[in-house]
């Protein structure tokens, strides 16, 4: 299987704000858009995102997971960004037309349609550093994808980063292209100089998240996570798994979280810890190195409540629990 997200449908939804107005969406060749290179974008990264998945259930039948949350979240980016407002139901139509086209490419589980809507500003104008763009475009990427699990679970190595941050404190929740730029850096030197697999975002010892996915630890029967505020992405999956885990009974605490506190935890024989995000669901974290110095979370594995919750998420995701949410889309 190609890199995940490497392969892209060849149609797309696209509708253009122009300043006064969006265009009816259309479906339009995936490579064929233009762009001024003084676009707004380009120059000023006025750009959100979301990802989203449609699955495929034993009955045939094709259903987006969340989807009125991420067109939620995607109305919040635009706004925290001042890219042009537009009416929920545009978007969705947008999806839904896109996703219909291809249904037939839809993946199996444990694969999945990855949804990447998108939304840039256009406008050319280089001059235009401290003004948002007037005008826009929305479109609809797809993107098949398979198992990631496939070869088996590795638990994740995390280097906790104290001293610098994923991207500015009023930009976590905003899901936007220059913070995944902020954040390469660090990651990339976390991977050369200590095997880190990723970067756990811990500004002055607090237990943010890393570059694309939110941080859970598992302690027994408790869940405890940082609460929401502006700081980082307010995960969707995150938001489903709190769910379902207070569905079995398990306490959820969602509260700052020290390093101090994550470590003496996480040495626990017991203790999980694990990312979740639409790409991985849940992907359990193995080792956290700090200091120069490597903790082991727990026994170091996939732990059995990270497991169970994994696979509630997708069981519902793939039509074979009851969707007791509303989460499910049939298109
Ligand atoms: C997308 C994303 C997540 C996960 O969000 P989901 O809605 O669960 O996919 C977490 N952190 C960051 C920085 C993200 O970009």
């Amino acid at each position: 299987m190609a890199a995940f997200g490497s392969v892209f449908m060849p149609q797309m939804a696209l509708s253009e704000f122009s300043g006064t107005r969006w265009s009816e969406p259309e479906m339009v060749t995936t490579d064929a858009i233009t762009l001024h290179p003084g676009a707004h974008v380009l120059h000023y990264a006025s750009t959100c995102f979301e990802g989203l998945k449609a699955f495929r259930h034993d009955d045939g039948s094709i259903n987006i997971f969340r989807m009125d949350a991420n067109i939620a979240r995607m109305l919040q980016s635009s706004r925290l960004l001042e890219l042009p407002p537009f009416a929920p139901e545009l978007l969705q139509e947008m999806i839904l037309r896109t996703v219909r086209l291809f249904a037939d490419e839809v993946p199996q589980p444990p694969g999945s349609m990855y949804i990447r809507p998108t939304h840039i500003g256009t406008e050319a104008a280089i001059g235009k550093a401290a003004s948002p763009s007037l005008t826009s475009m929305l479109y609809i990427l797809l993107s098949p994808v398979g198992d990631y699990f496939e070869g088996g679970v590795r638990p994740l190595r995390l280097l906790l980063e104290e001293h610098g941050a994923r991207c500015a404190p009023h930009m976590g929740m905003v899901k936007s292209g220059g913070n995944y730029a902020s954040a390469l850096q660090p990651i990339l030197n976390a991977r050369k100089s200590v095997q880190a697999d990723q970067v756990l975002f811990c500004p002055n010892g607090d237990v943010q998240e890393t570059g694309a996915a939110n941080f859970l630890l598992i302690d027994g029967d408790e869940i405890i996570t940082k609460a929401l505020d502006s700081s980082f992405l307010h995960g969707i999956t995150r938001s489903s798994i709190l769910t379902l885990a207070r569905d079995m009974g398990m306490t959820v605490s969602e509260r700052d979280l020290t390093v101090d506190e994550l470590l003496e935890r996480a040495a626990k024989p017991t203790a999980e810890a694990a990312l979740s995000g639409t790409a991985a669901v849940l992907t359990p974290v193995g080792t956290l190195i700090h200091n120069g110095k490597e903790h082991r979370v727990g026994q170091g594995e996939q732990g059995p409540v990270t497991e169970r919750l994994r696979s509630a998420l997708n069981a519902v995701q793939w039509g074979r629990e009851a969707d007791r949410h509303g989460w499910l889309t049939r298109i």
